[in-house]
C-alpha cells in the first residue's frame, strides 16, 4: 500500500515545508513535491498542518490502583482516545506487582494487558525494592527487553530511599537508561496528612495544602543532586507542577548538569487549585497527586515550556468514574487519584501553545513528540517526519475547531476535566505506521494493531 499525503504544511524538525509525503510499508518513503508516480491512495492535506504523531510519555492504562479502584480505560479504549487526539504512541507507567517481585513480573503482565492497544506503546518499568538482584535485572532489561526507562516513587506504597535512588541512577547510567521519578517527599505529605486527619480538615478544599509545593520541590532538588553525584546520570521528573521545582532545575542546568528532563502535564497548565474550593462533589473530580497548584505555578510552567526548562507534556491519563471520584466529596482520602486527558492533550496544547501564545510549529512538534522520542530512546523511528521513520502522522486542520464533551470523548470515563473547552484546530486524520486510524474525528483503526516499541 502506497499513500500520498498531498500538499500539507509539513512540520520538520527545524522548518516547515509545503510538500507531499509518500508512505510505503508503514514508513515515510519520500518527502517532496515532484513525485508523480501512481499511488494506491491519495489524501489531500492542503490547508492542513502535518505533524509527527504525538507521543504521550505518561499514561496509566488499565491501572488497578487499589483493591477497590481500577482506572476506567484499558489499553483499547485508552489508545482509541489517544489516537483521536493525535497521539500515535504512549509510554505507559505500569503498576506495581506483589511486594518482592522481580521487575519482569509487572512488565510481563502489561504485555498481556496491552495486546488490544490500537496504537504503538512502550512501558516504563516500575521499581518497588532495590537489591543486587533487582539492579542486575534492571541492566538486563534495558539491554535486552526494550524497556529503557524505569519509574521510582518517592512516596506511596514503595518509596525509594536515597540509597535506592543512587543505585538506580548509577545502574541506569551504566546501560544508557533513564530514571523517571514521581517527586513528592514522603515525610512532608505524611506530616500534613496526619495533622489534617487529626483536625478533621479533609474536605477537598484542603487537598492542595496537604501536598504542598515544597514536597515536590524538595525531592526534585534531591534527585538532581543525586543524579549529579553519580556523574550526570539521566533523571526525568514526571508531572512537574511547581515553580520551585523549575527553579531548581534551572539552577542545576546553569551549573552544567545536562541530563535532566522535565515533564509537566496538561492539567497543571490548564487547571488550578481554585477548583478545590467549590462544592465537594465537583472538587473531588480533580483529586490527583501532585495536586493542582496556584495560578503563579501555572504561569511558571507556561514560561518553562517556552524557555526550554520543560521538555515534554504528558497527561498522567488515569481516569476514574464520577461516582468513584465523588466518594471523596467530603474526604479527599477516599478518592482514587487521577484524571483523564489522553484525548484532549493534542488540541489543548495546539490551541494554548501555538494559537494563543505563539509557539512555532517546530517547537510544538518537539514538545509533543520529538523530545519524548529522543529522551526515551525511540528516535528517529518515532518523533519526527523524516525518510525511513515510521509513518505516524497527524493531519490537523487549523481552520476548524473542536469542543470537548465528556459524553462524546472516547475514554470510558464519564466526565472530562476540560468539559466545554473549545479547541482551535481539528484533528482530521491520524496515521499509525501508515494505517489510517482516525478520519474526520472518527476512529477507523483496529483493536490490537498497536505494537510494542522496543526502546
Ligand atoms: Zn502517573
Amino acid at each position: 500500500m502506497k499513500t500520498r499525503i498531498k500538499g500539507g504544511n509539513i512540520v520538520l524538525e527545524s522548518t516547515c515545508l509545503v510538500a507531499d509525503i509518500i508512505v510505503e510499508d508503514g514508513k515515510i518513503a519520500a518527502i517532496d513535491s515532484n513525485q508523480t508516480e501512481p499511488v494506491d491512495r491519495e489524501i489531500d492535506a492542503s490547508g492542513c498542518i502535518v505533524l509527527p504523531g504525538f507521543i504521550d510519555p505518561h499514561t496509566h492504562m488499565d491501572l488497578q490502583q487499589s483493591a477497590q479502584f481500577r482506572a476506567a480505560d484499558d489499553f483499547y479504549s485508552g489508545t482509541v482516545a489517544a489516537a483521536l487526539g493525535g497521539t500515535t504512541m504512549i509510554i505507559d507507567h505500569i503498576a506495581f506487582s506483589e511486594a518482592g517481585s522481580p521487575l519482569m513480573t509487572s512488565i510481563n503482565r502489561y504485555r498481556q494487558l496491552a495486546r488490544d492497544a490500537a496504537i504503538d506503546y512502550g512501558f516504563h518499568g516500575v521499581i518497588q525494592h532495590v537489591d543486587d538482584a533487582i539492579i542486575a535485572e534492571l541492566k538486563h532489561i534495558v539491554q535486552s527487553e526494550g524497556v529503557s526507562s524505569f519509574k521510582a516513587y518517592s512516596t506511596y506504597g514503595y518509596p525509594s530511599d536515597d540509597v535506592a535512588l543512587l543505585r538506580l541512577l548509577a545502574a541506569l547510567k551504566e546501560v544508557g537508561g533513564v530514571l523517571t521519578v514521581h517527586c513528592e517527599n514522603d515525610g512532608i505529605t505524611k506530616y500534613y496528612n496526619d495533622i489534617f486527619a487529626r483536625r478533621g480538615t479533609v474536605a477537598p478544599r484542603y487537598y492542595a495544602q496537604s501536598r504542598p509545593n515544597i514536597a515536590e520541590a524538595e525531592t526534585v532538588g534531591r534527585l538532581i543532586d543525586w543524579a549529579h553525584q553519580v556523574g550526570d546520570a539521566a533523571a526525568y521528573i514526571v508531572h512537574t507542577s511547581t515553580r520551585q521545582s523549575l527553579a531548581r532545575v534551572r539552577r542545576a542546568r546553569q551549573s552544567g548538569q545536562t541530563n535532566l528532563f522535565v515533564e509537566t502535564c496538561t492539567q497543571y497548565l490548564m487547571l488550578d487549585e481554585s477548583l478545590y474550593q467549590g462544592d465537594g462533589k465537583t472538587a473531588a473530580r480533580y483529586i490527583m497527586a501532585p495536586p493542582l497548584r496556584s495560578g503563579a505555578d501555572r504561569e511558571a510552567l507556561w514560561q518553562g515550556l517556552f524557555d526550554g526548562t520543560v521538555q515534554t507534556v504528558g497527561t498522567d491519563h488515569c481516569p476514574f468514574m464520577l461516582a468513584e471520584k465523588q466518594l471523596a466529596s467530603e474526604d479527599y482520602r477516599k478518592a482514587p487519584g487521577g484524571i483523564a486527558g489522553v484525548q484532549e492533550r493534542g488540541l489543548i496544547m495546539y490551541s494554548e501553545a501555538v494559537v494563543k501564545r505563539g509557539m512555532s510549529l517546530c517547537d510544538f512538534a518537539k514538545l509533543m513528540s520529538t523530545n519524548a522520542a529522543k529522551i526515551f530512546n525511540c528516535y528517529p523511528q518515532k518523533g519526527a517526519i523524516q525518510v525511513g521513520a515510521d509513518a505516524d502522522l497527524v493531519v490537523l486542520d487549523p481552520t476548524k475547531s473542536y469542543q470537548f464533551d465528556g459524553q462524546t470523548l472516547a475514554s470510558n470515563c464519564d466526565y472530562s476535566p476540560y468539559q466545554g473547552y473549545r479547541a482551535s484546530g481539528f484533528i482530521d486524520k491520524v496515521f499509525s505506521r501508515g494505517a489510517l486510524v482516525v478520519d474526520g474525528a472518527k476512529f477507523v483503526g483496529e483493536r490490537g494493531a498497536g505494537q510494542f516499541i522496543a526502546r
